[in-house]
């Protein structure tokens, strides 16, 4: 039996969520009314998911509800901002109602855990697609924009990284799936920094979240910043997985060009190195190389040695 638009909104969105206070009417008028909080700045971002592009056809739709949040989330974190507020355009072939539930249970359950309304959208049919848009709040003297890395700022990332690559390569068959469990959820259940953004503003200089790949995030820090950076390669944190991926395929482009880790990456004036370690906080920071005064960007061996050819991150029209 075809399920109406209008019952798809009441069923599985209507509701989806916790209620703000900020949110002054929601969902179910021609706009939600929301009362943003005095002095501060709305940090606005949109990412949209598109079935075969982003996604395999057949991911777990719990998985991909929570992604799709998570993605969004993650600018926000990448810029020292609260969340508040989302809205969700979706696209669907056939509204299945046992595909769809899961679906906002992955999302309901990652909005209400960091306090985030959904307070509207739209639906249409059409291929499976998902475009989110998530408001927050910053402090306009706070917000870590790409452009303020100096010369001398350390250069630091959270987490692992290389995880979400490498459970790629193995769902899609290039690499033995012996070590999927360890790294898939770090694909299919990314955790947007937002602790770590907030505490990070009016701290570091620059931030942004890791979602092409390290050689090619970090490049848009360095171009908007007018700078260059030196990394170091056996400072890069990562997992045992991918330590032994990169053993047996000797390739760097894992930790330095796969997408999808939604990690910190962020520039630190030395200065504040005393207050970056008195943080508490549940991921780990490693300081991985510093920002350069030269442009461009080393990438440097222990031995000393650059690597020559950086593998390029991901590009949708190259
Ligand atoms: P309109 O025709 O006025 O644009 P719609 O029929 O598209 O309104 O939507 C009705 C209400 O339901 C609006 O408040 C809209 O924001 C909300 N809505 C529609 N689709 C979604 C969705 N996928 N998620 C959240 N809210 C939605
Ligand atoms: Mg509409």
């Amino acid at each position: 039996m075809a399920i109406s638009e209008f019952a798809l909104i009441r069923d599985y969105f209507a509701q989806a969520t916790i209620s703000r206070d900020d949110v002054l009417l929601g969902i179910g008028d021609d706009c939600a009314l929301l009362q943003p909080p005095a002095g501060a700045l709305l940090a606005v971002s949109m990412d949209t998911l598109v079935a075969g592009r982003h996604f395999l056809h057949d991911v777990d739709p719990r998985s991909l509800g929570h992604k799709s949040l998570a993605v969004n989330l993650s600018d926000l974190a990448a810029m020292g901002a609260v969340p508040g507020w989302v809205t969700l355009s979706i696209s669907l072939q056939q509204p299945d109602p046992v595909w769809l539930a899961a679906f906002m249970r992955g999302f309901s359950s990652l909005a209400n855990q960091h306090g985030v309304q959904l307070v509207g959208g739209d639906t249409t049919s059409g291929p499976l697609s998902i475009t989110v848009q998530a408001h927050g709040f910053v402090d306009p003297a706070k917000a870590l924009r790409r452009d303020a890395a100096r010369p001398g700022d350390l250069l630091y990332v959270s987490g692992t990284l290389g995880d979400a690559g490498l459970a790629l390569k193995m769902l899609q068959g290039q690499f033995d799936p012996g070590l999927l469990p360890a790294v898939r959820e770090r694909l299919e259940r990314p955790q947007p920094r937002l602790a770590l953004g907030q505490a990070l503003a009016g701290v570091a200089h620059a931030a942004i979240d890791l979602s092409d790949g390290l050689s090619s995030d970090l490049q848009h820090v360095c171009a908007a910043s007018g700078v260059g950076a030196t990394v170091e390669l056996d400072k890069l944190p990562l997992s045992t997985a991918v330590t032994e991926y990169l053993q047996s395929a000797r390739d760097w482009s894992l930790p330095l060009a796969s997408g999808d880790d939604y990690e910190l990456l962020f520039t630190l004036p030395i200065e504040q190195q005393a207050a970056l370690d008195a943080l508490q906080l549940d991921v780990s920071l490693t300081c991985i190389g510093r920002i350069d005064q030269q442009p461009g960007m080393r990438f440097v061996q222990a031995d000393g040695d650059e690597i020559q050819r950086i593998p390029a991150g991901y590009d949708h029209f190259s």
